[in-house]
């Protein structure tokens, strides 16, 4: 994934900031010049190479001062910009404003860098106290109408002022942007803005408050051990904790995850106590009790259509996805709605496996919702016999890393690295390479960030520490951050196949980052619509099971053989089991979460749990055995997240992946000359023109959802359903 940019205080993150920050009242900023103490680390630029951030001399101190001084600075500058008497010009509006905010940049980046994966109390503090000023900051940018008003001419005369094309789409990013955020509205309708949004940020806010007692409400309480049947000793000691915590001594508590189906199901063997753990999931947010979700819901729909409606867009959805690579709600919902009848039908074959077995067992019941993934475990085992202590051996890090991520970044890029041991890191376990470029010139460093540390946050991300910009002269810093177990002193380093793919993706993000090679900040590298911006991490994966990659890097750690043939096809094989059931569930989430953020201000107030039922029976994807992802009532993501009308993006960029994938494999696959091509094209393009065109002009055509659907299985003949 990429990381959710908190606080990278670039001009990218102020343009693509959620509308609902942009738009709160705003005065209370100090202003007047920085005033920084030059022994303050960020008060002026890094003099290491790349100017890599000194982390040997930063302390948590040093942080909300420069913060501070680096937002006044930056609006000193945009108030220059904006006082400005001459008529405005590209040269003294647009250029000033992307070299604004330097010092805000250069903190903003290693700031959110350190504390995503090396935070403290003291950090956290400062988050605290930095993100409401930051949003008061955003406001004093995008609520200056002199600053709009200069872009805006720029923008009606665009065509006649001989921009080269990067320059026509950077104008036409910031008039986008000021005018989604709602600068062109007259005061009457600012006014109703900012308090639709304010209300928003309050609903959204009690949405994650409620959804969180709910879930804690919301576990499985059992008495007799009996019903845990399956648990190991260890899942029972964890219900015998959790119910400890709940001043529930002596019983058992099965706590719940935020999505429908729980990874207990996996073990349980009591089906009584599965079909509780299944009820108590999908209705733990409809209760009728201080925790019940729908009436905040019911109101953000009809909150959201009306401030769409404002903005001057039908709805939210329409809204929102203007200025994603998708365009409209209806190109997203088509994309998902054609994969609907092979999703359900390979889900039906796999319905019908698991049925089988059931019988087989002598078993007298139809398979619910609640058996799904306690059944598909013993298929998986049945089938695949895939067991990740026999892979291990084969993956150990370095080798993974330098071998085979690096390996295949030569093999398409001519890319070399050479491990750096002067540069400070912020923690003794980051790896720093300088990169090379083809031709043997210095281009970028790359920090890698790999072991799980309890200052870290889960999951795994890339950002920039410094990004690449022809206009500020910067090369790429990048680095990468995952949760791999660090092995004991002593031992080798040895990762799973999931984690070996993880360092692929992460590196995909990476490689966009340090390929960029563009003029303007605000366009550059990873700065592009969410529907596009995990294709080249998803599309970096391919290549961990490309032969010659793969031969490269899986090798015995202690005797460098190679893997042997029958695990690398019990890996290949075992990538599509269970699609039809993952491919399903995510689409009935994100088609509800498109339906619900196509409604209209006229629509008015919806029925929840009607609303829900309608959408899914006429989409088709109303499967008794497969419910969504997430039901509407504990839909964090839309609901309390930052992905209304976008939960389809995950998909959007996979179709591109296997596609362009597929592209590759058509042309000769991995060959420097095809590597070149997707570079030029793609890697280094950051977002300097429509993403559709971009990935148009590289592909020959429009992505086709085909490879998706082969590379997930969904193509296969399915067994009829019994
Ligand atoms: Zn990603």
């Amino acid at each position: 994934m990429m990381r959710t940019k908190l606080l990278t205080m670039t001009m990218n993150m102020v343009l693509f900031g959620a509308a609902g920050a942009l738009l709160q009242p705003t005065d209370a900023l100090a202003k007047g010049a920085a005033t920084l103490p030059a022994s303050n680390p960020f008060a002026a630029p890094s003099t290491l190479p790349f100017h890599a951030p000194p982390f040997d001399k930063i302390k948590d101190a040093d942080y909300q001062p420069a913060i501070e001084a680096g937002m006044r600075e930056q609006i000193a500058e945009m108030d220059k910009i904006a006082a400005q008497k001459d008529a405005a010009t590209f040269a003294n509006t647009i250029e000033p404003m992307e070299r604004s905010g330097q010092m805000l940049n250069r903190v903003g980046a290693v700031f959110g860098a350190i504390t995503g994966a090396n935070t403290n109390p003291t950090l956290q503090k400062v988050q605290e106290a930095i993100a409401p000023k930051y949003a008061e900051h955003q406001d004093a940018i995008f609520l200056n109408d002199k600053l709009f008003q200069r872009v805006k001419a720029l923008y009606d005369t665009r065509a006649t002022l001989g921009l080269d094309a990067e320059q026509n789409e950077l104008v036409e990013r910031y008039y986008r942007n000021f005018v989604r955020a709602g600068a062109q509205l007259n005061e009457a309708d600012k006014t109703r803005l900012r308090a639709l949004n304010k209300e928003e940020s309050t609903l959204t806010t009690d949405f994650s408050n409620k959804l969180l007692a709910a879930n804690n409400a919301g576990a499985v309480i059992v008495s007799d051990k009996a019903e845990l049947a399956g648990f190991s000793d260890a899942d029972i000691a964890a219900a015998a904790d959790a119910a400890k915590s709940r001043k529930m001594d002596g019983k058992y508590a099965i706590t719940l995850q935020n999505t429908t189906q729980q990874p207990a199901q996996v073990s349980l063997e009591n089906r009584a106590t599965r079909e509780k753990l299944f009820k108590a999931s999908t209705e733990r947010a409809e209760h009728g009790d201080a925790n019940d979700t729908r009436a905040i819901i019911q109101r953000l729909a009809v909150l959201r259509a009306e401030r769409a409606k404002l903005l001057g867009f039908p709805n939210y959805a329409t809204y929102t996805l203007d200025d994603q690579m998708a365009k409209t709600p209806e190109a997203a919902e088509k994309l998902m709605t054609d994969m609907v009848p092979a999703a359900t039908a390979k889900a039906r074959g796999e319905a019908a496996a698991m049925q089988a077995l059931i019988d087989k067992n002598g078993e007298k019941f139809k398979l619910a919702p609640w058996d799904w993934q306690h059944y598909a475990e013993k298929v998986r085992k049945a089938q695949y016999d895939l067991d990740e202590s026999q892979i291990k051996p084969y993956l150990e890090i370095n080798r993974v890393l330098e071998d085979g991520v690096f390996f295949a970044a030569n093999q398409m890029y001519g890319l070399t690295f050479k491990e750096r041991k002067d540069i400070p890191v912020y923690n003794p376990d980051i790896r720093v390479f300088e990169v090379f470029d083809k031709d043997g010139s210095s281009m970028a460093l790359f920090y890698a960030d790999y072991w799980k540390r309890d200052s870290k946050r889960g999951g795994a991300w890339m950002d920039n520490l410094v990004g690449q910009s022809g206009l500020m002269g910067t090369k790429p810093v990048v680095f990468n951050v995952c949760n791999f177990t660090k092995p004991a002193a002593g031992q080798p380093a040895l990762i799973s196949w999931d984690d070996a793919t993880t360092m692929f993706h992460e590196f995909g993000h990476a490689l966009h980052g340090m390929l960029s090679n563009v003029k303007y900040p605000t366009l550059s590298g990873t700065g592009v619509p969410r529907d596009f911006v995990e294709f080249p991490s998803q599309f970096n994966e391919h290549w961990a099971s490309e032969p010659k990659v793969f031969a490269n890097f899986a090798k015995h750690y202690k005797t460098g053989e190679p893997m042997p043939a029958a695990l690398v096809e019990k890996i290949k094989k075992a990538k599509t089991f269970d699609q039809g059931f993952a491919t399903t569930e995510y689409l009935a989430a994100a088609l509800l979460d498109m339906s619900w953020h196509s409604l209209g201000v006229d629509a008015g107030k919806q029925d929840v749990d009607a609303f829900e039922k309608k959408t899914l029976h006429d989409l088709k994807i109303d499967m008794a055995e497969v419910p969504p992802r997430y039901r509407t009532s504990y839909f964090a993501h839309i609901w309390g997240g930052g992905y209304a009308a976008g939960y389809y993006a995950y998909l959007w960029s996979e179709v591109l992946d296997h596609d362009a994938f597929y592209w590759f494999r058509e042309h000769g696959g991995m060959t420097r000359e095809n590597g070149q091509r997707f570079r030029d094209m793609i890697l280094s393009r950051g977002s300097t023109e429509d993403m559709a065109k971009m990935y148009r002009d590289f592909r020959g055509r429009d992505p086709s959802v085909e490879p998706l659907l082969e590379q997930r299985g969904l193509k296969e003949e399915a067994p009829a359903a019994k």
